[in-house]
């Protein structure tokens, strides 16, 4: 239980062994394998949760579906923003209930990510430069087409969903002494928090995010949610703000994390390479900020250690780019390319 204000806050683990359930049978199972390049870089087990294998190509469809799955019959249609997964996950579990999904993103979600959304037939509403213009427009949908609004990362049954990740990691390897979790909204962090913190109280965990534009981070050092400018990023996955009305993930994130880090785009793209060529693993930027805390220094683990490789639904031009050693333009700036082991 955490108590914040005058807000009581019931989220335990009875909470993300009831969604587990839920979603069981259509979100997968995803499997925790060793990484042994990373082993030896750290010098403990290094594991990876392989949530790039599920049925979209990214963990969001654990929580969207435990989300639409629990609204009351009749629902006429569910509406959210979205980097691009949860809207995709949205996607999927409303075609399954066979009911309306409106999915609002900003322009700067890449055309991959819209492409798959639509090919679930879902509607797509391109609006604005960021996050928050696009939930202006799910919200202004609430209000003018009664669809029921479903946060990516401030939804108890969200919250729940991606906290299945940490009881599966947990279940796999009851040995775990930290797990890295790549950051945004918090919702990921906070399901895995939840759990994890429930099944082994001492265990070490840490959000990462990237340097600019690293709304949780932030908010979290000052004491309330903060607004912030969003930037391109290789890790897009992990752009936006996290609300400033933020009611769940901020304060459990706030409570349950040990420490967030924040690595820059060089080390990113650093550790995208590490991954493909090492682990021979295709997944967005998102999904190596982990990889990347460590082989930076920023993270030094001090035994079992696993992260969360979240999604495979990139661009694949920027990551052929990436994995030939090429630069990369994200917006006004470039980071410098240099072929892996060069
Ligand atoms: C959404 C997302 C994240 C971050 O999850 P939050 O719950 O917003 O912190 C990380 N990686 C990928 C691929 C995502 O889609």
């Amino acid at each position: 239980m955490i108590l914040f204000g005058e807000m009581r806050m019931d989220m335990t683990l009875g909470d993300i062994l009831r969604a587990a359930r839920a979603i069981d049978g259509v979100a997968d199972c995803t499997p925790l394998v060793p990484s042994p390049y990373m082993s030896m870089a750290i010098g403990h087990d290094f594991l990876l949760k392989l949530e790039n294998m599920q049925p979209i190509g990214a963990f969001k469809l654990r929580g969207a579906l435990n989300a639409v799955r629990s609204l009351p019959p009749g629902t006429a249609g569910v509406t959210c923003c979205s980097t691009g997964n949860h809207g995709r996950g949205v996607a999927f579990a409303a075609r399954e209930r066979s009911i309306r999904a409106v999915i609002c993103m900003s322009e700067l979600v890449p055309q991959a990510k819209v492409d798959g959304i639509r090919a679930l037939g879902a509607e797509v509403r391109i609006t604005g430069r960021s996050q928050d213009d696009a939930l202006a427009e799910s919200q202004r949908l609430v209000e003018a087409e009664g669809l029921v609004e479903i946060s990516p990362f401030d939804d108890s049954a969200v919250i729940a969903g991606q906290g299945t990740i940490g009881l599966e990691m947990l279940m796999a390897r009851p040995d775990l002494d930290h797990i890295l979790i790549p950051l945004s909204g918090g919702g990921l962090a906070a399901g895995i928090a939840v759990a994890a913190r429930a099944i082994r109280p001492g265990i070490r965990l840490t959000g990462i995010t990237m340097d600019r534009g690293a709304a949780m981070h932030l908010s979290i050092r000052a004491g309330h949610p903060v607004e912030v400018p969003e930037v391109p990023s290789l890790a897009d996955s992990l752009g936006g703000g996290i609300g400033m009305e933020n009611r769940l993930s901020f304060p459990l994130c706030r409570d349950l994390l040990d420490e967030t880090i924040l690595v820059t785009e060089d080390e990113i793209y650093h550790a995208m390479q590490v991954l493909y060529f090492e682990d021979r693993i295709v997944a967005e930027g998102a999904c190596v900020v982990g990889l990347a805390a460590c082989l930076s220094g920023k993270a030094t683990p001090k035994g079992p250690t696993a992260t969360v490789i979240t999604g495979r639904n990139l661009d694949m031009q920027t990551f052929t780019r990436v994995v030939t050693g090429q630069d990369i333009q994200l917006g006004d700036r470039i980071v410098k390319g240099r072929p892996y082991g060069a």
